[in-house]
């Protein structure tokens, strides 16, 4: 058997016209265009083409991109004021802070400065807690984006056996609030989780979210199952001095002869998520005018 290969690079550049189809709609017949401000701390060389590949994709589907840069040393007070005119300000629509910050900035307490109907990042305590009580919130990226490849690739998940690897607010725990509400049997592993390996074996749909380079193997596969690779580690090139490759948690030349479909890394779940912090800002631009958020954007 050989797996599919799920192409997220393609999925995401679907979803990319979608949304500016929707951006054209909005804008054509409510004079509204949806508005993403980015705020970036320091002079991080990762975060700064994050934040430009990010500002190039959402003037790509016609929204406004306002983006903020502001000294390593900013002080919290200054952060915070800057934060507060977001939050004010009715053109910016989705607010996101470029992680990591600067040791002296609390990036729980920034996320919890942003207004959590702006939390395009969906990483508020107050969208955990909507996403956790199964009403309408701003779902975190990553895992919106594998729900989508999840939905485009099985259709109707009920009763299926998922599990989870990695328990992060940010991916782990999330991502197993939505298989759980698409009527998955839920299992969220961890670090501490006896016989992985075996848990992983009933999974129909497995996704991978720890950040371990090739630790899934084909014997942690049920076959037919669908695998979705979240994790990135950055190696050295074998073939290229000086240059670096990545690496998912999953053996993908393993996994494709058990598993029915998996992503690569590169070119599977990593495409996903800026497309889907996009479709997010368009869902909280169409909620601050009582539009209905178009269907597909959302989970
Ligand atoms: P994280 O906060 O470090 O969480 C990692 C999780 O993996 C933790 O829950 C940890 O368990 C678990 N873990 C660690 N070692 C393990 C082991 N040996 N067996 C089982 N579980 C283990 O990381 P994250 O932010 O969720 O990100 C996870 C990975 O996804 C990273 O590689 C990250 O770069 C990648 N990522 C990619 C994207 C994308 O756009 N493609 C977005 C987000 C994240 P404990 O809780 O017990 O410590």
């Amino acid at each position: 058997m050989t797996a599919k290969t799920i192409d997220g690079k393609e999925f995401a550049s679907h979803l990319r016209a979608q949304i500016a189809e929707y951006v054209a709609r909005l804008k054509n017949d409510h004079g509204i265009t949806p508005g993403l401000a980015v705020v970036l701390v320091g002079e991080d060389p990762a975060s700064e083409v994050y934040v430009a590949a990010k500002h190039k994709q959402t003037v790509e589907v016609g929204m406004a991109s306002f983006e903020h840069k502001l000294p390593a040393d900013v002080s919290e007070e200054d952060l915070f004021a800057l934060i507060d005119r977001l939050n004010a300000d009715p053109s910016v629509h989705g607010i996101l802070c470029q992680f990591p910050v600067p040791d002296h900035l609390d990036e729980r307490a920034v996320v919890a400065r942003i207004d959590p109907a702006k939390d395009v990042d969906g990483l508020s305590v107050t969208n955990a807690g909507l996403l956790a009580s199964g009403e309408e919130g701003l779902v975190s990226c990553t895992p919106l984006g594998c729900l989508m490849l999840l939905r485009d690739q099985l259709g109707n998940m009920s009763g299926m056996e998922a599990v989870v690897i990695g328990r992060s607010n940010l991916f782990g725990k999330p991502m197993g609030q939505l298989l759980l509400r698409e009527n998955c049997t839920v299992t969220i592993a961890h670090s501490r989780t006896k016989d992985l390996a075996e848990v992983c074996r009933r999974a129909d749909i497995l996704v991978a979210a720890v950040g371990r380079a090739e630790m899934v193997k084909a014997e942690w596969i049920k076959p037919g199952a669908t695998v979705i690779d979240v994790g990135i580690t950055r190696i050295p090139h074998p073939d290229k001095p000086g240059k670096s490759r990545l690496l998912g948690d999953v053996d993908f030349a393993q996994a494709v002869t058990v598993a029915q479909a998996v992503t690569p890394v590169p070119g599977g779940v990593g495409p996903m998520t800026i497309a889907c912090l996009l479709a997010n800002t368009v869902t909280a631009c169409c909620r601050a005018h009582d539009l209905p958020a178009p269907e597909g954007l959302t989970a």
